[in-house]
């Protein structure tokens, strides 16, 4: 991706390069979105003779084992409108009873659709010891949370806006989120669990990464390997911008180099198609675990050269061979706020300079800035050249100085906003960024903002 982003510059677009690595010509970010869109096609894969994966049901996938006298559902959507549909395609390959669930992890989009598989029999559901441990923690800050979400996903964008939310259809069915929860009853240790059921030799292995709660499937017989959600077709969101706790980024990288041990024929991941044959396989894990590596030692190695989250974030690259890969475009996660989160994970927010110990609060810091643009009409005259020269983001930094100003057009200021979110947005081929920003925009506009923002 970065070879676009080279070419773009050479046309005199020095400010896409300014701005992060996920931004390019707008023609060309809507077409790798929209091409994109097929890993999440609704429709079954046929990924083994008795292993069946149903894409694009929901935002997440949910795959049926086919036993002797009966089925293993491994993950079950997010509510049971949508597994309803699931199952009832899955019927036309095996009407044989579900002898057993099994949630790869806590996440709602895994959990929630249960009850739409089972009929009368009561299947033994299968979880991690620590299942549940990535929700319900900062319950209180919930209400900004709820906000975050509806923006990273784009919930409520208008159809032309609405693309996809990188690794999940743009549009799923919500309504009854959750409604279909069956608790577990089979509690994987730590160690994990070889059984068979239904005639299935099935192996359950604890692999901690976007959830600590996390664990992975194979099927020695069939070489199937069910990632859950440490793997899908995007570079990892090793921090979700709707707000999250730390993603334990090395056990990440590490349960995924595990998975790689394996050589699956079949990779099955949480999310997106299903990738199959050895090589093509292996390989990807063995990609995935070592961008995420990456990523993590450059941060760990500049952390301790003393840079900063924000040096570090335009700086820390993946690795060349890497950069092309399909399975690691940043869709999903960006390799900048992975670094960001890393830092802050392992060192809080404090940076290490004393410059940053004690900041000017906003208001006074936006006054000195218009004093040293020459007033705060040559500060307006700025932020409004910024936009002309679609240089979105520092027209954004610029209204925000302007926005604190007693005497700043405040009104100015966020219709210069509005325009450089959805210039921003236009650029993103991450599908995050770009439904936060245009989000955010018709929020702004909306005026449901104003409390926060003027
Ligand atoms: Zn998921």
């Amino acid at each position: 991706m970065n070879k676009i982003v080279v070419t773009f510059c050479l046309w005199g677009l020095v400010a896409v390069v300014a701005n992060g690595q996920t931004q390019v010509e707008p023609d060309t970010a809507l077409r790798m979105l929209n091409a994109q869109q097929q890993q999440f096609e609704q429709g079954i894969v046929k990924v083994a003779d008795n292993v069946f994966t149903a894409v694009g049901f929901h935002g997440a996938n949910t795959s049926m084992i086919v036993g002797t006298d009966g089925v293993i559902i491994v993950d079950t959507l997010f509510g049971p409108t949508s597994a309803a549909k699931a199952a009832e395609a899955f019927r036309q390959y095996s009407e044989k009873p579900v002898k057993a669930i099994v949630y790869t992890h806590s996440h709602g989009d895994h959990i929630g659709g249960a009850s739409a598989f089972v009929g009368d029999e009561r299947p033994d559901i299968y979880a991690t010891d620590r299942f549940g441990s990535a929700e319900g923690v900062n319950k209180a800050v919930d209400p900004v949370k709820m906000k975050r979400n509806v923006r990273q996903f784009g919930r409520k964008l208008s159809p032309p806006e609405s693309t996809n939310r990188g690794v999940a259809p743009a549009n799923t069915h919500d309504s009854d989120r959750g409604e279909g929860y069956l608790p577990p009853t089979v509690t994987v240790p730590d160690s994990g669990l070889k059984t068979t059921i239904a005639g299935v030799e099935i192996e359950f292995h604890i692999g901690p990464g976007e959830t600590d709660d996390a664990m992975f499937i194979w099927l020695p017989k069939e070489k199937v390997l069910l990632a859950g959600d440490n793997f899908y077709s995007s570079f990892p969101n090793l921090y979700a911008i709707r707000g999250t706790a730390y993603r334990d980024v090395l056990s990440w990288s590490e349960s995924v180099a595990k998975m790689a041990e394996f050589k699956p024929h079949v990779l099955v991941p949480g999310h997106t198609m299903p990738i199959q044959g050895q090589e093509a396989a292996t390989a990807a894990l063995k990609d995935y675990s070592e961008a995420i590596r990456s990523v993590y030692d450059q941060t760990v190695r500049g952390i301790n050269a003393g840079k900063s989250p924000d040096q570090l974030a335009h700086e820390v690259k993946l690795p060349e061979h890497l950069q092309d890969k399909p399975y690691l475009i940043e869709f999903y996660g960006s390799v900048p706020h992975a670094v960001r989160a890393i830092y802050a994970g392992l060192l809080g927010w404090y940076d290490g300079n004393p410059t940053t110990l004690n900041p000017l609060q906003p208001k006074l810091k936006a006054r000195k800035i218009a004093e040293l643009a020459g007033g705060t009409k040559k500060l307006t005259e700025q932020m409004k050249s910024a936009l002309e020269k679609k240089d979105f983001q520092w027209a954004l930094e610029l209204a925000d100085h302007v926005k604190w100003l007693d005497d700043g057009n405040k009104k100015l200021a966020r219709k210069v906003k509005i325009t450089a979110l959805r210039g921003l947005a236009a650029r993103e081929y991450n599908a995050p960024n770009r439904n936060y920003y245009l989000s955010y925009a018709n929020e702004l506009e909306s005026g449901h903002l104003s409390e926060v923002w003027f």
